[in-house]
């Protein structure tokens, strides 16, 4: 197989990083996972080199001044990076690297790595409500910090058109197939144009999100 980078995208609690373990652990010759740096705290349960490279903002900025990293974004005030040797060392290992990054950093990786060498995943969850519901029940995030959260989910739902495949999360086995279907098969190859009933799950999570948003504040 030529392993490719797998760039997975979805708004927060859409389920990315929960299918990139899943697709890991189901295929673990085939996945690795490229740590990613940030400057924001660990959550609970979380540790340094495993879930990410905890940085300050000066060894951050160190890092992106001494050309590090392949892309990088900020997000909800905190900065993102994609460490490329952590890249470097997965494609070494011959296997597909499945990076969770947001849709700023997406665009910046597809530049550097055009398809065939990525591919790109928009995740979506089922609805507005299961999105905020499994958000919610993550805990990880205080409701200043959700806020910024849900905002952002709507900036980047209206990204999602551009990436190669859109895939509903709703059963998780389901999703996590899906996926790595679309990885391992050659000619799924990006396509021209999204299916009718994607344009408008898409366009129905954003209204939802924006009603739902303006509910909650
Ligand atoms: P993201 O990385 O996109 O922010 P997570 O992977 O952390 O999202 O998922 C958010 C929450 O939703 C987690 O608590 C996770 O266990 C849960 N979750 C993810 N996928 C599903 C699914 N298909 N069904 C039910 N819960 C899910
Ligand atoms: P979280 O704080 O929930 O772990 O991540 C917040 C957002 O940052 C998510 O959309 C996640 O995919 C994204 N993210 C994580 N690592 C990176 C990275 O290396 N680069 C970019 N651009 N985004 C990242």
């Amino acid at each position: 197989m030529t392993p490719i980078i797998v760039v997975l995208a979805a708004p927060s609690g859409g389920g990315k990083t929960t299918i990139a373990r899943a697709l890991v652990t189901r295929w673990p010759e085939r996945y690795g996972f490229s740590v990613s740096a940030t400057t924001r705290a660990p959550r609970q349960g979380e540790r340094d080199g495993e879930d990410y490279f905890f940085l300050s903002k000066d060894e951050f900025r160190r890092r992106q001044a001494a050309s590090e990293l392949l892309e990088w974004a900020e997000y909800a005030g905190e900065l993102y990076g994609t460490l490329k040797a952590e890249v470097d060392r997965v494609l070494g290992a011959g296997q597909h690297v499945l990076l969770d990054i947001e849709v700023q950093g997406a665009r910046q990786v597809r530049k550097r790595y055009p398809p065939p060498a990525s591919r790109a995943v928009f995740i979506l969850p089922p609805s507005a409500a299961e999105l905020l519901r499994r958000l919610q029940g993550r805990r990880t995030e205080s409701p200043p910090e959700m806020a910024k959260r849900r905002a952002t989910a709507i900036r980047e739902l209206r990204q999602a058109e551009t990436f190669d495949h859109v895939v509903v999360n709703d059963n998780l086995d389901t999703a996590v197939t899906t996926v790595h279907k679309l990885v391992e098969t050659p000619e799924a190859a990006p396509r021209a144009k999204l299916e009718p009933e994607r344009t408008e799950h898409i366009r129905a999570l954003i209204a939802e999100l924006t009603n739902k948003t303006k509910e909650i504040s």
